[in-house]
């Protein structure tokens, strides 16, 4: 086990990688950041900021040398890098589980290994494949295999003519031509697996999307009990079979027919367990801390239903948003995430509101979002 105060590296500095960082100093650790950019989130807070390519030898060797245990942030880091990291020191997640989350097509196929349902699909490799694809592939999404974040690298398309034109515009690279769901809703599980292998679920979340981006996330989800039991075991069993160390999401598509069908998996706390912070016994990013460091992992219990909204630059086309009502709401509570530049798109920071049941929280939310945000409430998808 690895004791406060050690130093925790972190490959990535953004967003999530700063709400470790905050999780592991209130525990008592130093944290050490990795990150190219100057004005990294987590960087700005970290002990320790090696503003260095992913790659960089150099500060490979300086993040091993001080640190306990190395862990990341973001699912599209080298894997060489984190093998490399491996024969120098202990990394949690392996970077044979991060590889498996890094490409789609090695994601799909394992989740059929695990006995999972997912979407029906086929692999693109080249444009003549989409020559003899099946035809009840349309209408679907063609989405790059690798590199692919925030709906970016994927394109709905009608048919076999537009899946080429989308192909070449992704430069030819291997894709996974989709099938468009019939969505009733979408959930999503964050497991953390420990060192000695117990696994414990957050409450699984309903995530709304807005341009595909995580827009609204409501706990406890709004669907069946058997469900919500279905996708717990479905994470659990990932964690299981790919002997995974750390914390790890699952998104999951319900379709109208009430299936359960496996989307991706991302190899780090995630977006829609954010609501753990203030919502749960213990914090997705204290449970990535303690599951790096070999600790017991902590009690993932609700504390009371909760809504996350995302906050993006979009928000501060008008100027930055006014806070007040914020504040002044006691069951609130405000993310900030210290970027600097507001772009659209981009994600600044995150709110959420506790309520008496879900659909109280999520009514509360908006209203405060139409607050916060007036033009952007009204262009409301
Ligand atoms: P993120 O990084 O935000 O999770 P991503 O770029 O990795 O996104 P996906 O999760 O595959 O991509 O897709 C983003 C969103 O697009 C999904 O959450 C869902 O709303 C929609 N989507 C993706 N695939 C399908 C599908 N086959 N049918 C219907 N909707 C889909
Ligand atoms: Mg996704």
């Amino acid at each position: 086990m690895i004791f406060p105060d050690a130093m925790l590296g972190m490959l990535g500095g953004g967003q999530l990688g700063r709400m470790f960082t905050l999780a592991a100093h209130s525990m008592g650790y130093r944290v050490a950041v990795l990150d190219p950019d100057p004005l990294s989130p987590a960087g700005a807070i970290a002990d320790v900021h090696l503003k260095a390519a992913y790659q960089d030898r150099e500060a490979l060797q300086q993040l091993s040398d001080s640190c306990a245990a190395v862990t990341t942030e973001f699912e599209n880091v080298p894997a060489e890098s984190l093998r490399w990291l491996a024969s120098h020191c202990i990394v949690r997640p392996a970077s044979e589980a991060v590889a498996v989350a890094q490409d789609r097509v090695r994601e799909k196929a394992f989740f059929r290994d695990c006995g999972l349902g997912i979407a029906h699909s086929a692999v693109i490799d080249h444009a003549d494949d989409l020559v003899s694809v099946e035809a009840n592939l349309f209408p679907g999404i063609l989405k790059r295999a690798r590199f692919g974040y925030d709906g970016k690298g994927q394109a709905r398309v009608a048919n076999a003519d537009e899946a080429r034109a989308a192909f070449k515009k992704f430069g030819a690279d291997t894709c996974v031509l989709e099938k468009l769901i019939d969505l009733a809703c979408e959930v999503s599980v964050v497991v953390a697996r420990g060192a000695d292998g117990v696994a414990r679920v957050f409450p699984v979340a309903e995530n709304q999307h807005r341009h595909g981006i995580l827009d609204v996330c409501i706990v406890p989800a709004r669907v069946s009990a058997t469900l919500a039991q279905q996708a717990e075991q479905a994470a659990m069993r990932i964690a299981e079979r790919l002997r995974y160390v750390g914390v790890l999401a699952v998104e999951f598509f319900v379709t109208k027919s009430g299936e359960l069908l496996v989307n991706e998996i991302a190899p780090r706390p995630h977006n829609s367990g954010h609501y753990t912070i203030d919502a749960c016994a213990t914090s997705q990013f204290e449970q990535q801390a303690r599951a790096l460091c070999g600790l017991a992992l902590g009690d993932t219990r609700l504390l009371a239903p909760v809504v996350m909204v995302n906050l993006l630059g979009d928000a501060w086309a008008g100027g930055v948003p006014d806070w007040r009502c914020l504040f002044e709401n006691p069951r609130a509570k405000l993310h900030l995430y210290g970027k600097h530049e507001a772009r659209p798109g981009r994600k600044m920071g995150h709110f959420t509101v506790l309520g008496d049941s879900p659909d109280a929280a999520l009514v509360e939310a908006m209203a405060l979002r139409a607050a916060l945000c007036p033009a952007f409430a009204l262009t409301a998808a």
